[in-house]
């Protein structure tokens, strides 16, 4: 595909995921500069994060290290928000916080430390989001990988990363579990959030919602939504 195919292909993606989040907000009663728009580009070239900052996009969303890194560097001269919302281990975290601005995956004690520790030595700040399990099953260890804290852990996260130099809690995140009613998950999500703003009345982020349910993130209270393949395509489908 040419650049200019490939650049008009991603503004009609933006413009109808602006569409779809002005339409969401307005039946839910929210204003639409409530809810922000994170482009999840990753399994795209920095070509394409190219575009999208030229088209008005200022944040964007990386799941892997290997791939984040050198894309943020081929983009630096963007002055784009970066955020890191895939699962972190801590081996990664030096590398992670050179580029990163806000983690979205926070979910264990040691990596609040540990990016504490490297966005020091780095002399930056992040901030950092609790990632919530809203699947019981997995929460139970009954299968897949677990990505995110139990509810009941979160205030201990939360107050860890407050106490943390160098990090900023910024407030919560989750994926939907892939069967089940995305509105009743998000509405857990929004149960933790009342209680982690209560505690701390700057930590106003949700993150939640990505291409396949930002309607009901929306409903639900969601001021970040991380898409991707509405953006920029199925992943399923790149070729090359
Ligand atoms: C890939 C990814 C997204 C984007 O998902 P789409 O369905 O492509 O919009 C959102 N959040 C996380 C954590 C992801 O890994």
């Amino acid at each position: 595909m040419s650049e200019d195919a490939r650049r008009a292909e991603i503004a009609a993606n933006l413009d109808r995921v602006r569409e779809r989040v002005a339409a969401a907000c307005a039946a839910a009663g929210r204003a639409a500069e409530e809810v922000r728009v994170i482009a999840v580009t990753k399994q795209y070239p920095a070509s394409d994060v190219r575009v999208l900052a030229g088209l008005g996009v200022r944040d964007v969303g990386e799941n892997r290290d290997q791939e984040a890194a050198p894309k943020a560097a081929e983009c630096r001269d963007l002055d784009l928000t970066w955020h890191f919302v895939g699962q972190l281990q801590t081996n990664k975290v030096r590398s992670v916080v050179r580029y990163a601005h806000v983690v979205h995956s926070v979910d264990r004690p040691r990596l609040v430390t540990e990016l504490g520790r490297r966005v020091r030595a780095e002399g930056r700040a992040l901030t950092c989001l609790v990632q919530v399990n809203l699947d019981p099953e997995s929460a139970r260890g009954v299968i897949g990988p677990r990505g995110g804290a139990d509810c009941a852990d979160v205030p201990a996260l939360a107050e860890a990363i407050e106490a943390e130099e160098g990090l900023s809690l910024g407030g919560v995140m989750a994926v939907a579990p892939r069967d089940g009613d995305p509105l009743k998950a998000f509405d857990r999500l929004n149960a933790v959030a009342d209680d982690i703003r209560g505690r701390y009345p700057h930590a106003t982020v949700i993150s939640a919602g990505m291409s396949g349910d930002l309607e009901a993130a929306v409903e639900r209270g969601a001021t970040h939504l991380r898409i991707g393949t509405a953006l920029l395509g199925d992943r399923g489908l790149i070729v090359g």
